[in-house]
């Protein structure tokens, strides 16, 4: 391609609202345009990005086996209804009335099509198992959407179904689409982890994430430097510290006037933090009722194992509000779970494992200004005993027991064992061997396409743009010459030009009326891996040889250059 003919739209400066390093490159190279918060346009070089990374993922999607179908954004409210989902889904959902006031939803995923499309589809037991995926456009009206692609308000996602017959045939189905986002991610040249991730209200063990490593990430990724657990930080577990406290003495009223929280506390009373205990309030709306949540004062609390033990959802649990602690008869600041007011006897209780053989440990005594110390877990209150802690850097690994690492990393993808929630909300089953009608087993698999394209971005930049690999880059090689009034070099450019283009290889010359300069610091922004400067050597037939990724320039005979690019590209 000509440069002159080809739409390039790169800016100087990033527009305002771009504050991460890959979204102002991916703005500023004129890759995708900002027209809302959370919706873009793809411009010609990225759409021949996003284009590539789609068929890396779809030839690797093919080969495992899976079969590719394309399903419409809109989907009717009904099937929602029927998973269960229209109320649970909350106001991520974008919906929509048709003019007979019939409802929809914008997909934010896609679960309910395909098992509705499966149980249509699908009679015999000899069709299964089955995995269908497709490359399609969702929509999640995010609360706050922010860093470009990475979490957007439309965004292109790969999403996979499978179906099996019974378990052991979703293990082998997950254990595939394992495999296969392993292949997809080593392909983009990601360096990624992937790690155990919370599977919400399903239960089990049953999900992994795929993170693509980086500072700005929005997940924390909890690790053993051993190799022997990686988990997203909202599923992590961590190995009891086995500290108990001192010997327990009975309980003890003590004032602790106008010290409200656990850094106070410490101060005021010179005690260990480890010897506290933090108690807060929840408001279930989704079983109508309060919760209070306690864990040891050094530690925090992982809402979403509270959600998952409560049978709550991310939407509907919420920290209680003054005015609702009021209504309970509780203080702000002293809540405990001894001597809990009237108001608040039916509370339910959940308390973290490092609570449960503590020999005693300071609560707030449900009193203005006094706490309670001592207190032990079964002597003097009960509850539900479970895993509430948040780990974090330096909790200790499940499997060897010696301090844990983090790091941030961007969601790209996570594969999901469903089981039969859908299939039996939505009656998607088949016939085994007994006559017995029977739920399908279901797997889903999904992988942010949009959110890659920037993630790639994210790992593969320095100053001057973007680096593309050379796999995903929008073209492989651009010829610079110095002078389009000398006519030996615009011979060679064109003559460079040419060749690579009768290889295979995609090549742009620029042939705009510009200054050397300004097109250098285009190609390097938009990020071609080769750069051929025809200038003063054009005589000799030697040109200037730059590789984007490391920006070593050398002077080589033209032919060089050629042979070392077309086959770069075949190996592709
Ligand atoms: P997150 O926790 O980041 O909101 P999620 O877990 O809700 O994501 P999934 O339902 O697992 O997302 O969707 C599959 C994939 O789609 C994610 O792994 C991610 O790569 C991508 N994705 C999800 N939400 C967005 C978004 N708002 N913008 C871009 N990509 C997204
Ligand atoms: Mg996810």
């Amino acid at each position: 391609m000509k440069a002159s003919k080809m739409l390039i739209s790169t800016l100087k400066e990033a527009p305002n609202e771009a504050k991460i390093d890959s979204h102002i490159l991916l703005l500023r190279a004129g890759m995708i345009k900002n027209e809302v918060a959370g919706i873009y346009n793809y411009l010609p070089m990225g759409l021949r990005v996003l284009n590539k990374i789609e068929a890396i993922i779809k030839d690797e999607m093919d080969k495992s086996g899976a079969q590719e179908i394309l399903c419409s954004a809109i989907q009717p409210k009904e099937l929602w209804v029927e998973s269960g989902r229209w109320m649970k889904y909350g106001p991520e959902l974008m919906r929509l009335k048709d003019r007979h006031e019939r409802e929809f939803c914008l997909g934010p995923t896609h679960e309910e099509i395909f098992t509705s499309l499966v149980r249509d589809l699908v009679k015999s037991p000899k069709q299964l198992p089955i995995t269908l995926y497709q490359i399609q456009t969702k929509y999640r009206d995010e609360f706050r959407p922010r860093f470009g692609l990475i979490r957007s308000r439309e965004f292109i996602m790969k999403d996979a179904y499978s179906f099996d017959r019974d378990e052991e045939g979703l293990e082998a189905s997950y254990k595939l689409m394992y495999d296969t986002y392993t292949k997809i991610f080593e392909r983009f040249k990601l360096n990624f982890q992937p790690v155990l991730a919370d599977t919400g209200n399903i239960g089990g063990n049953g999900s992994h994430q795929f993170m693509a490593l980086a500072d700005i990430g929005e997940s924390t990724i909890i690790y053993c430097d051993g190799n022997h657990y990686a988990a997203d930080q909202e599923k992590a577990t961590s190995k009891l510290d086995g500290f108990t406290g001192k010997e327990s003495k009975e309980i003890e009223k003590v004032s602790t006037p106008n010290h409200a929280t656990i850094d106070e506390l410490v101060e005021f009373l010179n005690e260990d933090s480890k010897n506290m205990a933090k108690t807060m309030v929840y408001h279930d709306f989704m079983n109508e009722k309060f919760i209070l949540a306690m864990v040891r004062a050094d530690k925090d609390i992982n809402e979403i194992k509270l959600v998952n033990e409560s049978g709550s959802n991310e939407n509907y649990l919420k920290l209680a509000t003054d005015e609702e602690i009021a209504q309970l008869g509780l203080v702000k600041g002293y809540i405990g779970p001894v001597n809990l007011p009237e108001q608040s006897k039916n509370i339910d209780i959940y308390v973290d494992q490092e609570l449960e053989g503590h020999n005693g440990f300071y609560v707030g005594a449900n009193e203005k200004d006094y706490h309670l110390a001592n207190v032990k877990f079964g002597r003097d209150f009960t509850g539900k005993v479970c895993d509430l802690r948040l780990a974090n850097e330096g909790s200790l690994c499940p499997v060897c027991g010696k301090p844990m690492k983090s790091a941030r990393g961007i969601e790209v993808g996570q594969v999901f064992k469903l089981q039969t929630k859908y299939s039996e909300a939505m009656k998607c089953t088949y016939v085994n061997e007994k006559g017995e009608n029977v739920p399908m087993v279901m797997g889903c698999y999904g992988i942010g396409v949009t959110r890659t394209l920037q993630s790639i971005v994210e790992q593969y930049h320095d100053e001057a743009g973007i680096k593309w690999p050379l796999n995903v880059a929008p073209y492989h090689a651009v010829i610079v010459p110095i002078s389009a009034k000398d006519q030996t070099q615009v011979e060679l450019a064109e003559k460079i030009y040419a060749e690579l283009n009768a290889n295979g290889v995609e090549v742009i010359l620029d042939d705009r009326d510009a200054k050397p300069g300004f097109k250098f610091k285009d190609w390097e922004l938009i990020g071609v891996p080769y750069i051929i400067t025809v200038g003063r050597r054009a005589a000799e037939g030697v040109v200037e040889f730059k590789l984007r990724s490391t920006m070593e320039k050398t002077e080589v005979a033209a032919q060089d250059a050629i042979k070392t690019i077309v086959d770069a590209v075949k190996t592709l």
